[in-house]
């Protein structure tokens, strides 16, 4: 490759037009199925890697994909006004926080985050806009130069973290063992 040449990546975005969002909830179901262990087996939109708000009164629904997972809650919050009703700040929020049970594997508590639907071979879109029939959901994809960035902790990393904190590092060390065994 020619040492000029810039790398790119390409980015995957999935547009949100909440004016036609009817609160369906069709993306929440296809995303728990998508990643129900094994695939399709199950549906519970506790494990959707996405989440719709919903303001039934006021005909307000948001669909928001799951996002980081932060160890505390934010100092610095966003205070929205939709029709001039006031949301609590967490509402529109992504995170997978301790504050709340949004975004957190039901289960075992670990953090669920929106992966895209990555899968082999690849899907041609992701299942929540493709349950979307109501055109709410859209998916593009661009090619963007490469930033370097700092390394970041990776998703096992932070979901070991989770596991050791709620049941202890010997517990979490003793299932690796037997599960590496079986
Ligand atoms: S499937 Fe589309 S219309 Fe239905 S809740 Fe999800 S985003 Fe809204
Ligand atoms: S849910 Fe989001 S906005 Fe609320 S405290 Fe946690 S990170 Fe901050
Ligand atoms: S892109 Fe895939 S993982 Fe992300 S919210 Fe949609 S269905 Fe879930």
């Amino acid at each position: 490759m020619d040492k000029n040449q810039k790398k790119t990546k390409i980015v995957k975005e999935i547009k949100v037009d909440t004016k036609k969002c009817v609160g369906c909830r069709a993306c929440e179901i296809a995303c728990s199925t998508f990643h129900a262990v094994p695939k399709y087996s199950s549906v519970n939109t506790a494990r959707s890697r996405i989440m719709v708000v919903m303001d039934e009164v006021r005909d307000i629904f948001v669909p928001v994909r799951a996002g980081e997972y932060t160890e505390a809650e934010c100092n610095g919050r966003n205070r929205y006004m939709i029709d001039g009703k006031e949301y609590d700040e967490c509402t529109f929020c992504p995170a997978s926080c301790p504050s709340r049970d949004a975004f957190k594997e039901p289960d075992s508590g670990l953090p669920l985050k929106c992966d895209m639907c990555e899968s082999v071979p690849p899907l041609e879109k992701p299942m929540c806009v493709d349950a979307c029939t109501f055109g709410a959901l859209t998916y593009e994809e661009r090619e963007e130069a490469v930033v370097a960035e700092p390394q970041k902790r990776g998703e096992m990393e932070i979901g070991l973290k989770t596991l050791i904190k709620k049941y202890g590092l010997k517990k979490v060390m003793d299932t690796i063992a037997r599960v590496s065994k079986e």
